[in-house]
């Protein structure tokens, strides 16, 4: 599946938030946000304008997609399916996010991005149920685990993203044994476990128009 290759600071300068796109160094100085808050490009210094309604509403969905490291195609086949399904489509929408396989594998702490979780999906790294999935969109039920093979437990970038994630607080639908380097979905998130500043009712908005 496709997905964006270019410089991941551009994208947080460009919403003017952090959106915690490279792991250790986001907590950092040399975060681009801390040494240069102005969006990127030519103009990027010459002020900021006032958005209107669909201004407002394309930025807020421009920083969901890029946060959860999806491109328009995908991310609006999250919208479509949210939205067939009975409830708050903005909930069901971030639900939707939040169960992928490669979102589970950061929460969990193995790795320090989402964009890093995704490679490690994608190069075998990681059980579902004891079985090899290197699917990063894979969708996670609730009571389903997620586990570390053996050969990656003791790299240097895991403990140090697991202590990350030790510091950070661990959300409470997911359980995390450590000493097996296993993590189960204990149920599908409410919204207000969900930590994300993402106004998902701006962009079911802009989506159904
Ligand atoms: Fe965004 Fe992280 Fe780059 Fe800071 S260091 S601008 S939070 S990706």
């Amino acid at each position: 599946m496709a997905r964006y290759v270019g410089p991941s600071c551009r994208l947080c300068r460009r919403e003017g938030k952090k959106m915690f796109l490279k792991g250790e160094r986001c907590y950092t100085a040399k975060c681009a946000i801390e040494r240069r808050s102005y969006a990127p490009g030519q103009h990027g210094q010459t002020g900021t304008r006032k958005l209107s309604t669909y201004g407002i509403q394309l930025r807020e969905k421009q920083r969901a997609k890029r946060i959860y490291g999806l491109l328009e195609r995908q991310f609006r086949r999250y919208f479509e399916k949210a939205d067939r399904w009975r409830g708050v489509t903005g909930t069901i929408l971030l639900q939707l996010l939040e169960r992928r396989l490669d979102n589970i594998v950061f929460r969990l702490g193995f790795a320090s991005s989402r964009h890093s979780a995704r490679q490690m999906v994608r190069h075998g790294h990681i059980l579902v149920n004891g079985k090899k999935v290197d699917i990063p969109s894979y969708l996670l039920s609730a009571g389903e685990e997620v586990q570390l093979v053996e050969k990656m437990r003791q790299t240097k970038q895991v403990l140090a993203s697991l202590e990350r994630a030790e510091k950070n607080g661990r959300v409470p639908w997911l359980e995390y044994n450590p000493q097996d380097f296993k993590g189960k979905m204990l149920t599908i998130p409410a919204r207000e476990d969900i930590p994300m500043d993402i106004q998902e009712q701006v962009i079911i908005e802009l989506y159904s128009k």
